[in-house]
Order: C-alpha cells, then sequence, then structure tokens
C-alpha cells in the first residue's frame, strides 16, 4: 500500500508548517503525530481547556516513548515545540496544510472550513478527519472546494497506521497529492477512496459488527465471541474494539451505513449497542460498555 501511493510525491505541494483545528482525541493525536514526524504544527481550539488536554496527551503519547528509550528527554522537548497551540488564525497565513478535526457535526464543520479558508493562503490544503460526513457536502462551504478532501484518521493516531484519504466530486488532484504525501510523511500508509457513506474500513467494519450483534441477538456470549475473534488472529474481538471506539461514536457510524446501505446493513429493532446507548454505557471513556473498566 505504502509503495503504491508513492506517485503521489511529485505532484504535491511541500507541507512546512501543518495546521489542526480541534485539540481533541484526534486532534490532539494528529498534532502529537506530525511534530514527532519533524513537521511544525499549529494546533486551534475554540476552548483554552480543551487546548490543556490536548498537550497532556502529547505529553503522555511522548513519555511512553521516553520510557521506552525511543526518545531522549531532549527530543521529546523538541516535539513538544513543534506543537503550537492557540484560540486564534494568527498565524494560518504561512499553513500549507490545515487538518479539520472538530465535532462531528455537518453545520460546525462546514462555518469552521469558511472560516479557516479566509485565513489561509490561496495554495494552502484542507483536509477533514470526518469519519461518516459526505466530503463534498462538506466542501459545499467553501470558495475553493478543489483544494479539499478527506483526510481520515483512526484512534489512537500515533498507533494506527492507516489515514484514508477521500476524493469528493470537486476535490483536485492537488490536495490529494499533498494529503498524501504528508500521510506518508507522518509514518502512516495512506490509501485514496471515493467520497460515500463509510467510506472503505467502515464498509468493511460495520457489516461485521452487525453480524456480532445478530449473534447476541441469538443469545450467544460477548466474551466468547470476543475470545473467538481474538484466537482467530485479530487484535481484540469486536465488543472489546465497540467500547475501544465508543458505543455512542459506532452507533452514531452505524446509523450511517445503514442509511446508505439499506439493505446490506438490515437489523430488526434495537440491537446490543443502542441498549447500552440507552443506559450510558459509552465504553472505555465512561468506565462501562461491554466490558466494566475501573
Ligand atoms: P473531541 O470531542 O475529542 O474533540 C473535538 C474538539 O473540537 C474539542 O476540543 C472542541 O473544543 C473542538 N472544537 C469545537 N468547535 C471548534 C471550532 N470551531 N474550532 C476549533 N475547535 C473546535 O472529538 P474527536 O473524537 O477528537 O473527533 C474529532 C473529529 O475526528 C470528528 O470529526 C470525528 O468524527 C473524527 N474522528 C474521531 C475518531 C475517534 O475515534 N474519536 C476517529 C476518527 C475520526
Amino acid at each position: 500500500l505504502k509503495r503504491k501511493t508513492k506517485k503521489y510525491d511529485k505532484a504535491a505541494r511541500a507541507v512546512k508548517q501543518a495546521a489542526v483545528l480541534g485539540a481533541g482525541i484526534m486532534g490532539g493525536g494528529i498534532a502529537y503525530q506530525s511534530a514527532l514526524k519533524g513537521t511544525p504544527i499549529l494546533m486551534k481550539d475554540i476552548r483554552e481547556e480543551s487546548i490543556r488536554l490536548g498537550l497532556a496527551e502529547a505529553d503522555k503519547q511522548l513519555a511512553k516513548r521516553v520510557e521506552k528509550g525511543r526518545l531522549t528527554v531532549l527530543q521529546m522537548a523538541e516535539v513538544l515545540n513543534g506543537i503550537r497551540p492557540t484560540l486564534s488564525y494568527g498565524d494560518f497565513g504561512r499553513v500549507d496544510l490545515v487538518i479539520e478535526a472538530v465535532v462531528e457535526k455537518l453545520e460546525v464543520k462546514q462555518a469552521v472550513l469558511a472560516e479557516v479558508e479566509a485565513q489561509v493562503a490561496e495554495e494552502a490544503v484542507i483536509a477533514s478527519n470526518t469519519s461518516t460526513l459526505s466530503i463534498s457536502r462538506l466542501a459545499d462551504s467553501l470558495e475553493r472546494p478543489e483544494r479539499f478532501c478527506g483526510m481520515h484518521f483512526f484512534n489512537p493516531v500515533p498507533l494506527m497506521p492507516l489515514v484514508e484519504v477521500i476524493r469528493g466530486e470537486r476535490t483536485g488532484e492537488l490536495a490529494i497529492a499533498t494529503t498524501v504525501a504528508y500521510a506518508r510523511k507522518m509514518g502512516k500508509t495512506p490509501i485514496v477512496v471515493n467520497d460515500c457513506p463509510g467510506f472503505l474500513v467502515n464498509r468493511v467494519l460495520f457489516p461485521y459488527l452487525s453480524g456480532f450483534t445478530g449473534l447476541l441477538a441469538a443469545g450467544i456470549d460477548f466474551q466468547r465471541i470476543d475470545r473467538v475473534m481474538e484466537a482467530f488472529g485479530w487484535p481484540m474481538g469486536p465488543a472489546y474494539l465497540l467500547d475501544v471506539v465508543g458505543i455512542d461514536t459506532a452507533v452514531h457510524a452505524r446509523n450511517v451505513l445503514a442509511e446508505g446501505y439499506p439493505e446490506r446493513m438490515k437489523e430488526e429493532g434495537a440491537t446490543a449497542i443502542d441498549v447500552l446507548l440507552g443506559a450510558g454505557r459509552l465504553g472505555q471513556k465512561s468506565g462501562a460498555g461491554f466490558y466494566a473498566y475501573e
């Protein structure tokens, strides 16, 4: 996969300065990975508290690397220096690539994208880390939609190698090439996919998860299924995976997929994840999902 996308390198715009919008779970991870691989990045949020959390997350990831002897304390300081937290668009004029990672709401993202487009240079590329929204619809708020594409990372960003680069209806080749090359520079494995519900990974993953919830409805114990899938060789079973992803996030993505592919994703009534969501058991982030966490 990595070699296949090398062809984009020549057509790409060099990214000397990056920016990420949103300092949440994903924005913090993207900033960390970018700085770790040598590209300075502005990390903008609207809340100071979020920025503190984003930086604390980067700090934690780096401390782990130091502990494992993969980074010196000096290198750790350099990486942290590469992340510039900000509450304003002050320095966005010299940014080559902006990665939007704010909350998953169409209107919020469209407003933020239009706002940032007015701040960056003509040639800057803008990408969205959306997991479920249409890249073509997000582009509706932009004056130059050809500069825009999807750049879908997976959680946790430092650990997950794949990045989906999504081509919307009006995405230009410079945006694709720049985003692909930058994903490679971040040490990731990019793949280019067309804009459709679930892109590629979730189109494959959610029918599998729906098979899992179907088995639960038939009375099979979720822990047994997890053990079976682990013995099959997967790093974790479906119940644990759903707890890591977040039950609310999974229900939302499942709904998007069900709407996009009604015949493939047909499910009768409330599934186990709907029940967990109703009970407020959101997975690891809330302390309990399928499993209970300390
Ligand atoms: P999060 O809630 O942890 O972070 C969102 C951040 O955006 C918050 O810090 C919030 O203060 C900030 N924000 C809100 N409005 C803003 C604005 N106008 N300008 C700047 N910052 C603003 O969310 P997250 O889990 O990091 O998800 C962010 C995006 O990444 C979403 O689109 C989500 O679908 C996508 N995504 C999430 C995951 C995941 O597993 N969490 C995986 C892949 C993609």
